[in-house]
Protein backbone atom coordinates (compact mmCIF):
# COMPACT_ATOMS: atom_id res chain seq x y z
CA UNK A 1 0.00 0.00 0.00
CA UNK A 2 1.54 3.22 -1.43
CA UNK A 3 -0.92 6.02 0.21
CA UNK A 4 -0.98 6.35 3.55
CA UNK A 5 -3.90 6.13 6.19
CA UNK A 6 -4.05 8.52 8.93
CA UNK A 7 -6.12 7.68 12.44
CA UNK A 8 -8.06 9.90 14.71
CA UNK A 9 -8.12 8.55 17.94
CA UNK A 10 -11.44 9.00 19.86
CA UNK A 11 -13.79 7.33 22.46
CA UNK A 12 -14.16 4.47 19.52
CA UNK A 13 -10.76 3.58 19.72
CA UNK A 14 -9.34 4.39 23.04
CA UNK A 15 -7.38 1.65 23.91
CA UNK A 16 -4.21 -0.11 23.10
CA UNK A 17 -5.93 -3.24 21.53
CA UNK A 18 -8.20 -0.80 19.29
CA UNK A 19 -5.50 1.03 18.46
CA UNK A 20 -3.30 -2.05 17.50
CA UNK A 21 -5.52 -3.01 15.42
CA UNK A 22 -6.02 0.00 13.51
CA UNK A 23 -2.24 -0.52 13.00
CA UNK A 24 -2.67 -3.98 11.69
CA UNK A 25 -5.27 -3.12 9.35
CA UNK A 26 -3.12 -0.49 7.64
CA UNK A 27 -2.80 2.69 9.87
CA UNK A 28 1.08 4.54 9.79
CA UNK A 29 -0.04 7.31 11.58
CA UNK A 30 -3.00 8.60 14.46
CA UNK A 31 -4.24 12.33 14.54
CA UNK A 32 -4.43 13.26 17.87
CA UNK A 33 -7.43 16.29 17.85
CA UNK A 34 -6.65 18.93 20.08
CA UNK A 35 -10.00 20.98 19.74
CA UNK A 36 -11.31 18.12 22.42
CA UNK A 37 -10.80 17.10 25.87
CA UNK A 38 -9.09 18.17 29.11
CA UNK A 39 -5.16 18.28 29.23
CA UNK A 40 -5.06 15.11 31.28
CA UNK A 41 -7.02 13.14 28.26
CA UNK A 42 -4.56 14.91 25.70
CA UNK A 43 -1.73 13.62 27.23
CA UNK A 44 -3.27 10.22 28.12
CA UNK A 45 -4.46 10.46 23.92
CA UNK A 46 -0.65 10.70 23.43
CA UNK A 47 0.64 7.99 25.92
CA UNK A 48 -1.81 5.24 24.40
CA UNK A 49 -0.23 5.88 20.80
CA UNK A 50 3.67 5.80 22.09
CA UNK A 51 2.81 2.32 23.53
CA UNK A 52 1.86 1.00 20.30
CA UNK A 53 4.67 -0.04 17.51
CA UNK A 54 4.30 -0.59 13.75
CA UNK A 55 5.83 -4.03 12.28
CA UNK A 56 8.90 -1.96 12.07
CA UNK A 57 9.48 -2.09 15.65
CA UNK A 58 9.10 2.27 15.64
CA UNK A 59 6.23 3.03 17.33
CA UNK A 60 3.35 5.32 14.87
CA UNK A 61 3.25 8.72 13.56
CA UNK A 62 1.50 11.13 15.30
CA UNK A 63 -0.10 14.32 13.56
CA UNK A 64 -0.83 16.86 16.76
CA UNK A 65 -3.60 18.78 15.28
CA UNK A 66 -3.96 22.77 16.84
CA UNK A 67 -7.82 23.83 17.23
CA UNK A 68 -6.51 27.20 15.98
CA UNK A 69 -8.87 30.21 15.72
CA UNK A 70 -11.94 28.51 15.53
CA UNK A 71 -14.89 30.95 16.33
CA UNK A 72 -17.69 29.04 18.32
CA UNK A 73 -20.88 30.30 19.83
CA UNK A 74 -20.27 31.38 23.24
CA UNK A 75 -21.75 29.31 26.12
CA UNK A 76 -25.60 30.48 26.75
CA UNK A 77 -28.15 29.34 29.13
CA UNK A 78 -30.71 28.28 26.83
CA UNK A 79 -30.72 27.01 22.78
CA UNK A 80 -31.14 30.47 21.01
CA UNK A 81 -34.09 29.85 18.51
CA UNK A 82 -33.81 31.80 15.13
CA UNK A 83 -36.58 32.02 12.64
CA UNK A 84 -36.45 32.75 9.04
CA UNK A 85 -36.71 36.29 8.13
CA UNK A 86 -35.76 37.36 11.89
CA UNK A 87 -32.92 40.15 12.38
CA UNK A 88 -30.20 37.92 14.44
CA UNK A 89 -27.02 39.81 15.75
CA UNK A 90 -23.89 38.09 15.87
CA UNK A 91 -21.45 39.97 18.43
CA UNK A 92 -18.58 39.08 20.74
CA UNK A 93 -19.02 42.01 22.99
CA UNK A 94 -23.53 42.10 23.19
CA UNK A 95 -25.40 39.80 24.90
CA UNK A 96 -29.36 39.61 25.15
CA UNK A 97 -32.49 39.18 22.54
CA UNK A 98 -31.76 38.49 19.44
CA UNK A 99 -28.10 37.76 20.17
CA UNK A 100 -25.84 35.25 18.92
CA UNK A 101 -22.78 35.92 21.21
CA UNK A 102 -19.37 34.53 20.34
CA UNK A 103 -15.95 33.66 21.19
CA UNK A 104 -14.45 37.54 22.92
CA UNK A 105 -12.06 39.35 20.97
CA UNK A 106 -13.18 38.94 17.51
CA UNK A 107 -13.07 42.02 15.01
CA UNK A 108 -14.92 41.91 12.01
CA UNK A 109 -12.77 43.69 9.24
CA UNK A 110 -14.15 44.05 5.83
CA UNK A 111 -17.60 42.44 3.80
CA UNK A 112 -17.39 41.16 0.79
CA UNK A 113 -20.96 41.53 -0.85
CA UNK A 114 -23.10 38.46 -0.01
CA UNK A 115 -21.03 37.50 2.96
CA UNK A 116 -23.03 34.98 5.23
CA UNK A 117 -22.37 33.18 8.97
CA UNK A 118 -22.81 29.78 8.77
CA UNK A 119 -23.57 28.11 12.48
CA UNK A 120 -22.81 24.50 13.26
CA UNK A 121 -21.34 23.66 9.49
CA UNK A 122 -24.42 25.60 7.53
CA UNK A 123 -27.15 23.71 9.68
CA UNK A 124 -27.64 27.40 10.19
CA UNK A 125 -27.15 30.07 7.62
CA UNK A 126 -27.43 34.13 8.67
CA UNK A 127 -27.03 36.63 5.66
CA UNK A 128 -25.11 39.58 6.44
CA UNK A 129 -27.07 43.15 6.31
CA UNK A 130 -24.76 45.32 8.36
CA UNK A 131 -21.53 45.83 10.19
CA UNK A 132 -22.36 47.92 13.11
CA UNK A 133 -19.53 47.92 14.77
CA UNK A 134 -15.97 45.97 14.39
CA UNK A 135 -17.40 43.43 16.99
CA UNK A 136 -21.10 43.30 16.39
CA UNK A 137 -23.01 42.30 12.67
CA UNK A 138 -26.76 42.21 11.86
CA UNK A 139 -27.76 39.40 9.98
CA UNK A 140 -31.27 38.29 8.38
CA UNK A 141 -31.84 34.54 9.41
CA UNK A 142 -32.36 31.99 5.46
CA UNK A 143 -34.46 29.97 7.88
CA UNK A 144 -35.39 28.29 11.24
CA UNK A 145 -32.97 26.85 13.27
CA UNK A 146 -31.70 26.27 17.05
CA UNK A 147 -28.26 27.50 17.84
CA UNK A 148 -26.73 25.37 20.47
CA UNK A 149 -23.77 26.92 22.61
CA UNK A 150 -19.86 25.77 21.62
CA UNK A 151 -20.94 25.05 18.00
CA UNK A 152 -18.59 26.35 15.91
CA UNK A 153 -19.11 28.98 13.64
CA UNK A 154 -17.35 30.08 9.91
CA UNK A 155 -17.46 33.50 8.02
CA UNK A 156 -17.23 33.41 4.41
CA UNK A 157 -16.81 36.40 3.02
CA UNK A 158 -15.70 38.55 5.95
CA UNK A 159 -12.25 39.33 7.32
CA UNK A 160 -11.29 38.82 10.25
CA UNK A 161 -9.01 40.20 12.71
CA UNK A 162 -7.65 37.28 15.22
CA UNK A 163 -4.55 35.54 16.17
CA UNK A 164 -3.74 32.98 14.02
CA UNK A 165 -2.10 30.95 16.70
CA UNK A 166 -4.36 31.21 20.41
CA UNK A 167 -3.41 31.13 24.23
CA UNK A 168 -5.20 26.96 24.27
CA UNK A 169 -2.86 26.65 20.62
CA UNK A 170 0.38 27.85 23.02
CA UNK A 171 -0.61 25.07 25.71
CA UNK A 172 -1.20 22.09 23.61
CA UNK A 173 1.44 22.59 21.43
CA UNK A 174 3.65 22.53 24.41
CA UNK A 175 2.23 19.51 25.78
CA UNK A 176 2.18 17.81 21.96
CA UNK A 177 6.02 18.72 21.60
CA UNK A 178 6.88 17.48 25.07
CA UNK A 179 5.19 13.86 24.58
CA UNK A 180 6.96 13.67 21.09
CA UNK A 181 4.23 14.81 18.25
CA UNK A 182 6.10 14.21 14.67
CA UNK A 183 3.77 16.74 13.31
CA UNK A 184 1.86 19.63 14.29
CA UNK A 185 -1.08 20.89 12.40
CA UNK A 186 -2.56 24.20 12.29
CA UNK A 187 -5.86 24.36 11.64
CA UNK A 188 -7.53 27.51 9.84
CA UNK A 189 -4.09 28.88 8.07
CA UNK A 190 -4.99 32.12 6.26
CA UNK A 191 -1.57 32.98 5.17
CA UNK A 192 2.21 31.55 4.21
CA UNK A 193 3.12 33.63 7.26
CA UNK A 194 1.94 31.36 9.40
CA UNK A 195 4.23 28.97 9.44
CA UNK A 196 6.67 31.75 10.80
CA UNK A 197 4.78 32.17 13.77
CA UNK A 198 4.04 28.66 14.42
CA UNK A 199 8.13 27.58 13.54
CA UNK A 200 9.20 30.64 16.57
CA UNK A 201 6.79 28.98 18.98
CA UNK A 202 7.95 25.69 18.57
CA UNK A 203 11.45 26.92 18.38
CA UNK A 204 10.98 28.23 21.54
CA UNK A 205 10.02 25.21 23.11
CA UNK A 206 13.39 23.47 21.66
CA UNK A 207 12.16 21.58 18.65
CA UNK A 208 11.89 21.62 15.11
CA UNK A 209 9.29 19.32 14.48
CA UNK A 210 7.21 20.28 10.73
CA UNK A 211 4.16 21.82 10.25
CA UNK A 212 0.95 21.07 7.92
CA UNK A 213 -1.42 23.62 6.96
CA UNK A 214 -4.95 22.89 7.30
CA UNK A 215 -6.11 24.32 4.17
CA UNK A 216 -10.08 24.80 5.39
CA UNK A 217 -10.62 28.97 5.00
CA UNK A 218 -11.20 30.84 1.67
CA UNK A 219 -8.05 32.66 2.39
CA UNK A 220 -6.01 29.68 2.24
CA UNK A 221 -7.63 28.53 -1.05
CA UNK A 222 -6.57 32.48 -2.46
CA UNK A 223 -3.02 32.26 -1.20
CA UNK A 224 -2.85 28.39 -1.81
CA UNK A 225 0.49 28.67 -3.83
CA UNK A 226 2.35 30.73 -1.19
CA UNK A 227 1.24 28.26 1.72
CA UNK A 228 2.18 25.17 0.11
CA UNK A 229 5.71 26.51 -0.52
CA UNK A 230 5.99 28.00 2.82
CA UNK A 231 5.13 24.65 4.87
CA UNK A 232 5.94 21.42 5.42
CA UNK A 233 2.81 19.54 4.20
CA UNK A 234 -0.45 20.67 3.55
CA UNK A 235 -4.30 19.14 4.19
CA UNK A 236 -7.03 19.34 2.33
CA UNK A 237 -9.59 19.82 5.10
CA UNK A 238 -13.11 19.48 3.61
CA UNK A 239 -15.65 20.04 6.43
CA UNK A 240 -14.72 23.59 7.23
CA UNK A 241 -13.88 24.47 3.07
CA UNK A 242 -17.21 22.85 2.35
CA UNK A 243 -18.63 25.52 4.97
CA UNK A 244 -16.58 28.22 4.19
CA UNK A 245 -16.87 28.27 0.26
CA UNK A 246 -19.76 26.82 -1.71
CA UNK A 247 -19.69 22.76 -1.19
CA UNK A 248 -19.27 22.29 -4.99
CA UNK A 249 -16.45 24.12 -5.39
CA UNK A 250 -14.51 21.73 -3.33
CA UNK A 251 -13.53 18.78 -5.69
CA UNK A 252 -11.92 21.64 -7.60
CA UNK A 253 -9.61 22.84 -5.07
CA UNK A 254 -9.17 19.18 -4.16
CA UNK A 255 -7.65 18.61 -6.84
CA UNK A 256 -5.46 21.89 -7.51
CA UNK A 257 -3.91 21.68 -3.88
CA UNK A 258 -3.46 17.93 -4.57
CA UNK A 259 -1.58 18.56 -7.57
CA UNK A 260 0.46 21.31 -6.26
CA UNK A 261 1.75 20.12 -3.20
CA UNK A 262 2.74 16.90 -5.10
CA UNK A 263 4.63 19.19 -8.03
CA UNK A 264 6.61 20.97 -4.63
CA UNK A 265 6.71 17.25 -3.32
CA UNK A 266 5.03 18.49 -0.35
CA UNK A 267 2.81 15.65 1.62
CA UNK A 268 -1.02 16.31 0.87
CA UNK A 269 -3.36 14.79 3.31
CA UNK A 270 -7.10 14.59 2.35
CA UNK A 271 -9.68 14.79 5.38
CA UNK A 272 -13.03 14.50 6.50
CA UNK A 273 -16.27 12.51 5.25
CA UNK A 274 -13.90 9.77 3.33
CA UNK A 275 -16.04 7.39 5.32
CA UNK A 276 -18.29 9.02 6.89
CA UNK A 277 -21.52 6.45 6.03
CA UNK A 278 -19.20 3.73 7.70
CA UNK A 279 -20.00 5.96 11.43
CA UNK A 280 -23.12 4.21 12.01
CA UNK A 281 -23.03 1.57 9.07
CA UNK A 282 -20.79 -1.27 8.40
CA UNK A 283 -20.65 -0.68 4.53
CA UNK A 284 -19.49 2.15 2.32
CA UNK A 285 -21.37 3.96 -0.70
CA UNK A 286 -20.51 3.93 -3.79
CA UNK A 287 -20.05 7.56 -3.70
CA UNK A 288 -17.51 7.20 -1.08
CA UNK A 289 -15.79 4.77 -2.49
CA UNK A 290 -15.67 6.71 -5.75
CA UNK A 291 -14.39 9.52 -3.93
CA UNK A 292 -11.76 7.55 -1.66
CA UNK A 293 -10.09 5.85 -5.47
CA UNK A 294 -10.26 9.44 -7.08
CA UNK A 295 -7.91 11.02 -4.96
CA UNK A 296 -5.75 7.81 -5.17
CA UNK A 297 -5.27 8.05 -8.89
CA UNK A 298 -4.67 12.14 -8.54
CA UNK A 299 -1.35 11.36 -5.80
CA UNK A 300 -2.59 11.92 -2.37
CA UNK A 301 0.03 10.78 -0.26
CA UNK A 302 -2.45 10.05 2.78
CA UNK A 303 -6.14 9.58 3.62
CA UNK A 304 -7.39 10.99 7.19
CA UNK A 305 -10.61 9.68 9.04
CA UNK A 306 -11.89 11.63 11.52
CA UNK A 307 -15.33 10.73 13.28
CA UNK A 308 -14.89 7.39 11.52
CA UNK A 309 -12.66 6.11 13.79
CA UNK A 310 -12.72 8.82 16.99
CA UNK A 311 -16.84 8.25 17.59
CA UNK A 312 -17.69 6.17 14.59
CA UNK A 313 -19.50 2.61 15.49
CA UNK A 314 -17.03 0.41 13.38
CA UNK A 315 -13.22 1.61 13.45
CA UNK A 316 -11.29 -1.47 12.57
CA UNK A 317 -13.89 -2.35 9.35
CA UNK A 318 -13.52 1.62 8.57
CA UNK A 319 -10.24 1.10 8.26
CA UNK A 320 -9.79 -2.54 6.29
CA UNK A 321 -12.54 -1.00 3.80
CA UNK A 322 -9.89 2.12 3.11
CA UNK A 323 -7.18 -0.58 2.69
CA UNK A 324 -8.97 -2.58 0.22
CA UNK A 325 -10.49 0.44 -1.83
CA UNK A 326 -6.68 1.93 -1.87
CA UNK A 327 -4.88 -1.05 -2.78
CA UNK A 328 -7.46 -1.54 -5.51
CA UNK A 329 -6.89 1.92 -6.85
CA UNK A 330 -3.65 1.96 -6.95
CA UNK A 331 -2.92 -0.80 -9.41
CA UNK A 332 -4.67 1.25 -11.88
CA UNK A 333 -2.69 4.79 -10.95
CA UNK A 334 -0.86 6.26 -14.20
CA UNK A 335 2.74 6.25 -12.71
CA UNK A 336 4.11 7.33 -15.91
CA UNK A 337 2.46 10.64 -15.83
CA UNK A 338 4.00 11.68 -12.75
CA UNK A 339 7.70 10.75 -13.79
CA UNK A 340 6.94 12.56 -17.20
CA UNK A 341 5.38 15.76 -15.13
CA UNK A 342 8.21 17.37 -14.23
CA UNK A 343 8.19 21.32 -14.66
CA UNK A 344 9.66 22.85 -17.46
CA UNK A 345 11.98 24.87 -15.01
CA UNK A 346 15.47 23.56 -14.48
CA UNK A 347 15.70 21.21 -12.26
CA UNK A 348 18.87 21.13 -8.96
CA UNK A 349 20.64 18.22 -8.56
CA UNK A 350 18.77 16.98 -6.09
CA UNK A 351 15.88 17.44 -7.55
CA UNK A 352 17.52 15.93 -10.71
CA UNK A 353 19.05 12.82 -9.08
CA UNK A 354 15.86 12.02 -7.56
CA UNK A 355 13.94 12.02 -11.21
CA UNK A 356 17.01 9.71 -12.62
CA UNK A 357 16.69 7.15 -9.91
CA UNK A 358 12.79 6.81 -10.33
CA UNK A 359 13.18 6.98 -14.36
CA UNK A 360 16.23 4.42 -13.61
CA UNK A 361 14.16 1.94 -11.99
CA UNK A 362 11.35 2.25 -14.81
CA UNK A 363 14.02 1.51 -17.58
CA UNK A 364 15.23 -1.25 -15.87
CA UNK A 365 12.31 -3.17 -14.47
CA UNK A 366 13.82 -2.42 -10.81
CA UNK A 367 11.45 -2.79 -7.85
CA UNK A 368 13.25 -1.31 -5.19
CA UNK A 369 14.66 2.31 -4.75
CA UNK A 370 16.68 2.99 -1.61
CA UNK A 371 17.00 6.25 -0.43
CA UNK A 372 19.72 6.69 2.35
CA UNK A 373 18.42 9.69 4.36
CA UNK A 374 19.07 11.72 7.43
CA UNK A 375 16.44 14.43 7.11
CA UNK A 376 13.90 12.54 4.73
CA UNK A 377 14.09 14.95 2.24
CA UNK A 378 15.81 12.50 -0.36
CA UNK A 379 12.90 9.75 0.30
CA UNK A 380 10.16 12.69 0.04
CA UNK A 381 11.85 13.61 -2.83
CA UNK A 382 11.58 10.56 -4.73
CA UNK A 383 8.03 9.84 -4.01
CA UNK A 384 7.02 13.28 -5.80
CA UNK A 385 7.83 11.10 -9.07
CA UNK A 386 5.44 8.61 -7.43
CA UNK A 387 7.50 5.43 -8.97
CA UNK A 388 5.86 2.28 -8.99
CA UNK A 389 9.31 1.21 -7.37
CA UNK A 390 8.72 0.50 -3.41
CA UNK A 391 10.57 3.34 -1.89
CA UNK A 392 12.44 1.94 1.00
CA UNK A 393 13.66 5.14 2.70
CA UNK A 394 17.20 4.14 5.60
CA UNK A 395 17.72 6.62 8.34
CA UNK A 396 19.55 5.92 11.54
CA UNK A 397 17.09 8.21 12.72
CA UNK A 398 13.58 7.13 14.24
CA UNK A 399 12.40 10.91 14.20
CA UNK A 400 12.96 10.96 10.57
CA UNK A 401 11.08 7.27 10.55
CA UNK A 402 8.32 8.72 12.50
CA UNK A 403 7.99 12.01 10.30
CA UNK A 404 7.81 9.86 6.93
CA UNK A 405 4.99 8.12 7.90
CA UNK A 406 2.35 10.24 6.00
CA UNK A 407 4.41 10.31 2.95
CA UNK A 408 3.22 8.31 -0.31
CA UNK A 409 4.89 5.27 -1.10
CA UNK A 410 7.95 5.60 1.63
CA UNK A 411 8.71 2.54 3.78
CA UNK A 412 11.05 3.67 6.60
CA UNK A 413 13.33 1.67 7.64
CA UNK A 414 15.68 2.17 10.90
CA UNK A 415 19.27 1.63 10.50
CA UNK A 416 22.64 2.11 12.41
CA UNK A 417 24.31 5.57 11.82
CA UNK A 418 26.41 5.61 9.04
CA UNK A 419 29.65 8.17 8.50
CA UNK A 420 31.19 7.97 4.94
CA UNK A 421 29.30 7.02 1.53
CA UNK A 422 31.27 3.85 1.74
CA UNK A 423 29.01 2.49 3.81
CA UNK A 424 26.26 2.79 2.03
CA UNK A 425 26.15 -0.15 -0.03
CA UNK A 426 26.97 -2.53 2.60
CA UNK A 427 24.38 -1.00 5.19
CA UNK A 428 21.63 -0.94 2.39
CA UNK A 429 22.39 -5.03 1.52
CA UNK A 430 22.39 -5.94 5.28
CA UNK A 431 18.97 -4.13 5.61
CA UNK A 432 17.27 -5.48 3.02
CA UNK A 433 18.52 -9.64 3.70
CA UNK A 434 17.74 -8.83 7.03
CA UNK A 435 14.25 -7.85 6.21
CA UNK A 436 13.90 -10.35 3.27
CA UNK A 437 12.89 -8.03 0.80
CA UNK A 438 16.19 -8.30 -1.34
CA UNK A 439 16.88 -11.96 -3.69
CA UNK A 440 20.52 -12.56 -4.30
CA UNK A 441 21.45 -11.02 -7.76
CA UNK A 442 17.92 -8.46 -7.66
CA UNK A 443 19.19 -5.26 -8.71
CA UNK A 444 18.04 -2.12 -6.94
CA UNK A 445 18.26 1.73 -7.45
CA UNK A 446 20.59 3.31 -4.17
CA UNK A 447 20.31 6.92 -3.62
CA UNK A 448 21.37 9.52 -1.22
CA UNK A 449 24.01 12.58 -0.26
CA UNK A 450 27.33 12.66 0.21
CA UNK A 451 29.23 13.85 2.23
CA UNK A 452 26.87 12.29 4.39
CA UNK A 453 24.69 13.75 7.44
CA UNK A 454 24.34 17.53 5.42
CA UNK A 455 20.44 17.24 4.57
CA UNK A 456 19.33 18.21 1.34
CA UNK A 457 22.27 16.87 -0.77
CA UNK A 458 21.04 14.32 -2.77
CA UNK A 459 23.75 13.71 -5.17
CA UNK A 460 24.55 9.93 -5.16
CA UNK A 461 22.73 7.42 -7.73
CA UNK A 462 23.51 4.04 -8.42
CA UNK A 463 22.37 0.53 -9.28
CA UNK A 464 23.31 -2.34 -7.33
CA UNK A 465 22.89 -6.03 -6.91
CA UNK A 466 21.83 -8.12 -3.71
CA UNK A 467 24.82 -10.41 -2.82
P1 LIG B 1 -11.36 19.41 11.91
O1 LIG B 1 -10.54 19.51 10.55
O2 LIG B 1 -11.85 18.01 12.02
O3 LIG B 1 -10.38 19.78 12.94
O4 LIG B 1 -12.43 20.43 11.74
C1 LIG B 1 -10.88 18.77 9.42
C2 LIG B 1 -11.81 19.50 8.48
O5 LIG B 1 -12.21 20.64 8.72
O6 LIG B 1 -12.09 18.89 7.45
MN1 LIG C 1 -11.55 21.87 10.30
Amino acid sequence: MKTKIIATVGPSCFTKQKLDLLIESGVTCFRVNLSHGTKSEKAKCFDLIKSCRLESGIRPTILADLAGPKIRVSRVKDSIKIQKGEQVYISSEKNGKNVIPISEGVKFQTLKKGAKILVDDGKISLEVEKLISNKTLLCRAEFDGVVEQRKGINFPGIELDLPSITDQDKNDLELALLKGADWVALSFVRSSSDYQLLRDIIAKFGFTTPILAKIEKWEAVKNMNEIIDAFDAVMVARGDLGVELPLEQVPGIQKKVIKKAVKAGKPVVLATQILDSMILRPVPTRAEVSDIANAILDGADALMVTGETAVGEHPIKVIKVLRKVITESESSINYKTFIKDISKKKLNTAQAISHAACSVAVKQGIKKIITMTHSGSTARMVSRYRPSAKIIAMTPFKETCRQLGIVWGVQPLLVKNYNTSDDIPLIANEMLILNKDLRKNEKYVITGGVPVGVPGTTNYLSVLKGI
